[in-house]
């Protein structure tokens, strides 16, 4: 059995419903045994948490957001179904859009949105998307089935990103697929608690959702269908020369996708790492090409990284102080302080110096770091054991990933070497201790040639074929 999934550029207009469906009735009929599972269509979830903040802070212009989600479901239904199969399904995209209104009508009356309520309202895209994917389906004569994933994947109730109650989840899945004969199309990213109230996997969680099916039915490979060839060297948005890479492993695949281009979210790769089950990332607008399979498997990759991932703005916070040295527990209070304001620290360097440690974060939290630092270390600044705490903006995070980077020598001088022949200041540097990744901070402007330098030192030949074939 094969899960598949299409997020919303798979799914951005009738267009694009009609490629997706065309590519699930192909595959059922090659592959005996599928799931499908689907996002809300390209926008909506952003639409819907528009619509329910406007809502809530007294802003009658939800009423033109529904109106527009209420265009975007019509349009793509009346476009992709034929006129006998039409009346049924539009009397059911309205009827949903005015549940759709009155919820938003209740929050706009107590000026009121609790996370609770907004899951439920986002929940709305992944019910229509699916409901009108399945009809398609049926249209072409698929046996197709609609799955509201509240009923089989249950969570706690942390509202907006719930955690996965996984016996309960795994054992109903289970009990739900046993003798069913018709191709399910799942909902993505929705849940619910134990007393049925709607939750939410997090932004992005669709994918999370196949992850989770095909985990509790050890199915034999997981699909994610997106609108890149698969996982690339680096972002082609970026590095021209970039390219797919054919197989991949999942930690790897996590490190590259921490940050930048995300074609998967880290969080998805536990459930299937665990079980050791492939996932194939496809492209629905050129479904012939191979992708990247992400398993336990290293192929022979001639180059000895695997590529590389940047995050275009950070800031970088200094505490500096020459009073620091030899002193225990100046570290510990430090990030206490920031975990205490649930700051998420992206790369730490401290040299061993000791006269100063330095983080980044990302730009809209610096300032916040920099207050909670300066109260957490109130003395120390009077005593003048710590100098200062200073931000530097306008920064860039490059990550160089790889698995054989562990066992060759002389990476991170070729990395940082090809930086210094191209006049590139490094700023900090900071290497996990998996030797998996080597991530450095520079100068925002430099990004896009710092990427390019060590993408075509690494893949010399591969990028100059590149170069070639699009000559
Ligand atoms: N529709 C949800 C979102 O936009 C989930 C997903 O796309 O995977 O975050
Ligand atoms: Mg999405």
């Amino acid at each position: 059995m094969k899960i598949l999934k299409f997020g919303g550029t798979s799914l951005q207009n009738a267009n694009r419903v009609n490629q997706t469906t065309d590519i699930i009735r192909q595959r059922t009929e090659n592959d005996s045994k599928l799931a499908v599972v689907v996002s809300a269509f390209a926008g909506v979830t952003d639409l819907l948490i528009s619509a329910a903040q406007n809502a809530a802070a007294g802003d009658e212009s939800y009423k033109t957001i529904v109106q527009t989600l209420e265009d975007i479901h019509l349009n793509i239904a009346q476009k992709s179904l034929s006129v006998q199969n039409q009346s049924r399904a539009l009397a059911k995209i309205v009827s949903s859009l005015n549940d759709l209104h009155d919820v938003l009508h209740g929050v706009f009356l107590v000026r009121e949105l609790s996370a609770r309520v907004l899951d439920f309202v986002m929940s709305f895209g992944e019910r229509l998307s699916a409901f009108i994917v399945t009809e398609v389906l049926k249209e072409k004569g698929v046996n197709a089935e609609y799955l509201d994933a509240r009923q089989v994947i249950k969570t706690n109730d942390h509202f907006g990103q719930a955690a996965v109650l996984w016996d309960e989840t795994n054992e109903k899945i289970q009990r739900l697929f046993k003798n069913k004969q018709k191709l399910l199309v799942i909902t993505g990213f929705i849940a619910s608690t134990k007393q049925n109230e709607t939750t939410t996997l997090g932004r992005s969680g669709s994918d999370f959702t196949a992850s989770i099916f095909g985990a509790a039915l050890d199915v034999e490979e997981i699909q994610i269908w997106t609108d890149v060839d698969g996982v690339m060297t680096a972002d082609p948005r970026k590095v021209p020369s970039a390219f797919s890479i054919p197989q991949i492993t999942y930690e790897e695949a996590m490190e590259l996708s921490h940050f930048g281009a995300q074609v998967i979210h880290p969080r998805t790769m536990q459930p299937a790492l665990e079980k050791k089950i492939p996932i194939r990332i496809k492209n629905t607008l050129n479904p012939q090409h191979p992708g990247t399979v992400i398993s336990d498997q290293s192929n022979n990759w001639p180059w000895s990284i695997r590529g590389l991932t940047s995050l275009d703005s950070v800031a970088l916070v200094s505490v500096i102080g020459s009073g620091m040295i030899g002193v225990t527990g100046i570290a510990g209070r430090v990030f206490s302080a920031l975990a205490r304001e649930k700051i998420n620290i992206i790369l730490i360097s401290q040299a061993s110096s000791e006269h100063s440690i330095c983080f980044a974060v990302l730009p809209e939290y610096s300032l916040q770091a920099k207050n909670a630092l300066e109260k957490e270390l109130k003395l120390e600044l009077i005593e003048r054991t710590v100098n200062k705490v200073i931000v530097e903006d306008n920064l860039s995070i490059i990550a160089v990933v790889g698995e054989k980077m562990r066992r060759t020598r002389g990476i991170a001088g070729k990395v940082f070497s090809s930086l210094g022949q191209h006049g590139i200041n490094i700023v900090a540097i900071a290497q996990g201790s998996s030797e998996r990744n080597i991530s450095f901070v520079i100068d925002r402007k430099d990004l896009t040639n710092a990427l390019n330098a060590i993408h075509s030192e690494f893949f010399k030949h591969q990028a100059e074929n590149n170069r070639e074939v699009k000559k």
